[in-house]
């Protein structure tokens, strides 16, 4: 039986990862993946392939140069899905040979089959032939799949969880998206910036609820001048899937109302990978949704065995996956160079338009019984946003008010999800408004918005307020 130091099973960003992490420190790695293609959600279902269709969406629509420029740039015709899913397949495809090119590069063994326990250091891999290996250390990397409600008569053709989706072989004509989580909302704006009728359905009274509540009305505000019907505080009740594709689904929705669209996307909620795995043959703690347990080392209650990414539950990111792989080789092989994730790590939501976030919302700042104060710039009164043609943006900052410590940063808007690193550096180092306007940028540029936010905040505090 072949034997390595580690055993990664998946090849998703917390696999990919920790194992490369792994073998540059020289240890003996093997990593097995499932798919056809390499890199997991990250690449083949969730992260890249809906990020490439948002900036398809924006290039076919010309949402954000329409009347920029006097003339307006006239589209050759409009987009067909082989137009839609061209750069889409593209950089699937591309990236997950990238990770195959990584792992090589780091002379990771890849097994191509489905891992299962066989015994706490044993896997078998059931590939075009089957085998057994033994790992010292095994990272259990498997990820998440989109939950399906028995009631929702998923077919893969018109009805679509957030895999299928991606598969699509004719534009819809209309779509009804279930769950106003990252995932609904990102494909919400999708599909309605390239023209398609889109309801929400919500079965809250606000979209995102992680987020600040003042970014997300504003988010709601502009979802809806884009023309999506957001249904707050109701679900889907029953689902008729016509014989003939010409004809409409018809949705029964809790409150009474009936909806007729072309499509449906269920994309509320998914569980931890773990089924193949046959962790109950090893007495692997589990946790709720399928997920596994593990301590602040993503260790689980089996000394050597780890697991991190999805498969643990919350944040469930691309972004934290990576550095939870990384942190678990740390653990391993006592690397000692990443120990832990940073307290404060940005949440970035693809939305059309984006929206990005770090440290706590000004509802948290008013639960803890905090003193704080707020300060707002908004893109449309910078320079940098007028050459751009930005109607509506927005950069919050939340600060302690006897300090001005800044606790956290909103931010709503054209590249929303690049701007916040900055805020993430200055809520982790803790620093106050005064950093803020001390500070000489680039101009024009938008990270004028930090700045102006800043000076906001200082108005607010002194009660000499120039701007509403
Ligand atoms: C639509 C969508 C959009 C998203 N957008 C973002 C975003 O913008 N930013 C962000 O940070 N995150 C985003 N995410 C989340 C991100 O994709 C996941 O958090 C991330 O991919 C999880 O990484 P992972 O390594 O834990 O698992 P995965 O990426 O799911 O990879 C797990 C791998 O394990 C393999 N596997 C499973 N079981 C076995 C087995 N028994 N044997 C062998 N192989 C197995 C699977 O085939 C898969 O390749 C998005 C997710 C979705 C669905």
């Amino acid at each position: 039986m072949e034997s390595y130091e580690l055993i990664v099973i998946g090849t998703g960003p917390a696999g990919e990862k920790a194992a490369v992490k792994a073998a540059y420190f020289g240890h003996k790695v093997a990593i097995i993946e499932k798919g056809e293609l390499c890199g997991g959600a990250e690449v083949v279902t969730g992260t890249l392939p809906s990020k490439t269709l948002k900036e398809t969406a924006l290039y076919f629509s010309g949402k954000y140069e329409k009347g920029l420029y006097g003339v307006d740039r006239d589209l050759v015709r409009e987009a067909s899905i082989e137009d839609f899913m061209f750069r889409k397949n593209y950089v699937t495809a591309t990236e997950g040979q990238e990770v195959i090119a990584n792992l090589n590069r780091h002379q990771v063994t890849l097994y191509h089959g489905i891992a299962s326990f066989e015994d706490p250091h044993t896997i078998r891999v059931k590939g075009k032939e089957e085998q057994l290996i033994h790992g010292d250390y095994i990272l259990i990397a498997t990820g998440s799949y989109p939950y399906h409600p028995p009631a929702i008569p998923f077919d893969a053709k018109r009805v679509h969880d957030s895999d299928t989706i991606l598969q699509i072989q004719r534009l819809p004509r209309s779509l009804c998206v279930v769950g106003a989580g990252v995932i609904g909302c990102e494909y919400s704006t999708i599909f309605s910036t390239i023209g398609c009728k889109v309801h929400l359905i919500n079965d809250k009274e606000n979209i995102l609820p992680q987020i600040d509540g003042e970014i997300s009305a504003e988010l709601i505000r502009q979802m809806q001048a884009a023309g999506i019907d957001i249904h707050f505080n109701a679900s889907v009740e029953k689902i008729e899937v016509p014989a003939k594709e010409e004809q409409p689904l018809i949705l029964t929705l809790s409150t009474g109302k009936t909806l007729e669209v072309d499509m449906f996307l269920y994309a509320a909620g998914r569980s931890g990978n773990i089924k193949s795995l046959e962790c109950e043959k090893i007495g692997l703690d589990l946790g709720k949704r399928e997920t596994l347990v593990v301590d602040k080392e993503y260790r689980t209650n089996i000394p050597h065995i780890f697991a991190a990414g999805d498969v643990i539950g919350f944040p469930a990111l691309a972004s934290t996956s990576m550095d939870q792989g990384r942190v678990a080789v740390s653990y391993m092989f006592k690397t000692k160079d990443l120990e832990h994730l940073p307290t404060h790590f940005p949440y970035g939501i693809y939305t059309i338009p984006e929206v990005s976030m770090v440290g706590i919302t000004e509802e948290e700042a008013k639960n803890a019984g905090l003193t704080y104060c707020v300060g707002r710039a908004r893109y449309e009164d910078l320079a940098r946003g007028r050459i751009l043609g930005v109607k509506a943006g927005l950069l919050k900052l939340i600060f302690e008010k006897k300090s001005l410590t800044i606790l956290g940063v909103h931010i709503i808007g054209n590249i929303a999800c690049e701007l916040i690193h900055y805020g993430m550096e200055i809520v982790e180092d803790k620093k106050t408004l005064y950093h803020l306007i001390g500070r000489v940028f680039n101009y024009p540029t938008l990270h004028d918005l930090y700045k102006y936010a800043a000076y906001d905040g200082l108005s607010t505090l002194s009660g000499h307020k120039i701007k509403p």
